[in-house]
């Protein structure tokens, strides 16, 4: 089954197929297509690239930037991007923080801070999950208080991604202790990291990289104009927010590349007497894992043509167990293609080729998608209260 396009549909599909490949550098979408890791300056490149074409944040309301476009033409905009290897635009701008000060903020929150985050001339960091509050969120116990025009803030967030990268963090904070429920105490901050209190602290990860951090607050001096929405308004804000997180987890296309790469190296690896690509229970496995992804896209399609604005929609939990299923299933089977190659991690003096050195890496990596944006125990409970009514 392919998804069919109207003739319009085709034509919009090959003017951004042209711009993805002759307007985004080389460099950057091979980076992105073999899994090595791209700068800051790269990520930066590519989503003003896209920003200065429009094609930045979409899913914007049309006064600030976004398109009137069909979920459709949405969808072609995603997958093609993905196909052609192109970064993402930085989702904490794009799809986190963006749509909530577009969706809840106030006439002013929006003119001095929409502009700067669709063009990424701020970066943004998500500080939600703290030490003992990540799963369960409205446990956090990072404190607001107000004093005067300002809050004051202490507390302790952590894993949170990039935060080495970034000009201001959008917080989640306890503004009230006593609220009759933990959910209902919790405010939406905007400040810059840099403000005098703040200490960002690397974590590494499994596959070796410095990718998420700890960051402290010590008497945060917050102007109170920095507020998004409403004062205890935070947890409705969050769950639209963590609803686009999920949906933009998917990644459909990725996968579709990173099955591709695998499919190529296994046309070029020998076992017995042809190639593992020809051996029938390889491709079993490649023909399920193509077919999982197919069922997954059109899921995501009939999502994004019911989602209603403002309203989070449960079956961002669908696509983000099963998007992050078959990225972990699409990275094991490029580890497998490697074989013994993928061992020696990081050597620079073993021959085995530098793709093969990067499955390991890579595999280890893809461990954190079903964990972050709420974990796949997490999704299936939402799935289960929220999708089936058990
Ligand atoms: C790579 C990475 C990047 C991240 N980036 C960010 C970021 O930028 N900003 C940010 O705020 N956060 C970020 N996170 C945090 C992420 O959202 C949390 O790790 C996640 O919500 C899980 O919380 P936890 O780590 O506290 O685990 P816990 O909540 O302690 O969960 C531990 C285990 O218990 C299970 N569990 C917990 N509760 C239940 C339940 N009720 N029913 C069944 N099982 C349950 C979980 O599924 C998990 O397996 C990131 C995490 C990772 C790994």
């Amino acid at each position: 089954m392919k998804l069919a396009l109207s003739p319009d549909e085709v034509a919009f599909r090959d003017e951004l197929r042209r711009f993805y490949r002759t307007e985004i550098p080389a460099e950057i979408r091979d980076k992105v297509e073999y899994g090595r890791e791209l700068t800051r300056d790269e990520i930066v490149t590519s989503h003003k690239i896209l920003h200065e074409h429009g094609l930045a944040v979409p899913n914007w309301p049309a006064q600030w930037g976004g398109k009137d476009w069909t979920p459709v033409q949405r969808h072609i905009w995603e997958d093609e991007m993905q196909l052609a290897s192109v970064p993402e635009p930085l989702t904490f701008n794009a799809n986190m923080i963006g749509p909530v000060i577009a969706q809840f903020g106030s006439q002013e929150l929006k003119e001095r801070f929409l502009p700067p985050t669709a063009a990424l001339d701020i970066w943004w960091c998500q500080g939600f999950s703290e030490p003992d509050a990540g799963s369960d969120l409205a446990s956090l116990r990072t404190t607001a208080v107000r004093d005067g025009d300002s809050y004051i803030v202490n507390g302790q967030k952590i894993w949170t991604t990039l935060a080495q990268y970034a000009d201001w963090i959008f917080c989640l904070v306890r503004t009230d202790p006593n609220a009759p429920k933990k959910q209902a105490g919790i405010s939406l901050l905007l400040f810059d990291v840099n403000t005098p209190g703040v200490t960002i602290r690397p974590i590494k990860l499994i596959d070796g990289h410095h990718e998420v951090n700890e960051v402290f607050f010590e008497n945060v001096r917050v102007p109170a104009d920095q507020l998004v929405g409403e004062e205890n308004m935070g947890w409705t804000y969050a769950k639209f927010l963590l609803g686009n997180e999920r949906t933009g987890i998917t990644g459909v296309g990725r996968t579709k590349v990173r099955l591709a790469v695998a499919k190529k190296y296994a046309a070029q690896t020998n076992v017995g007497g042809g190639t593992l690509l020809a051996d029938p229970l390889f491709a079993a496995r490649v023909a399920e894992l193509e077919n999982e992804l197919l069922a997954l896209e059109l899921t995501l399609l009939r999502v994004v043509a019911n989602s209603s604005e403002g309203k989070p929609n449960p079956a961002s939990s669908v696509l983000k167990l099963r998007g992050t299923e078959l990225q972990q299933a699409a990275t094991e089977l490029l580890l497998d293609v490697a074989g013994p190659d993928a061992l020696p991690v990081g050597a620079d003096d073993i021959a085995s080729p530098d793709w093969a050195q990067r499955t390991g890496p890579g595999y280890l990596n893809y461990r954190k998608t079903t964990i972050y944006g709420g974990s796949s125990e997490v999704q299936r409970t939402i799935i289960a209260s929220t999708i089936l009514g058990l």
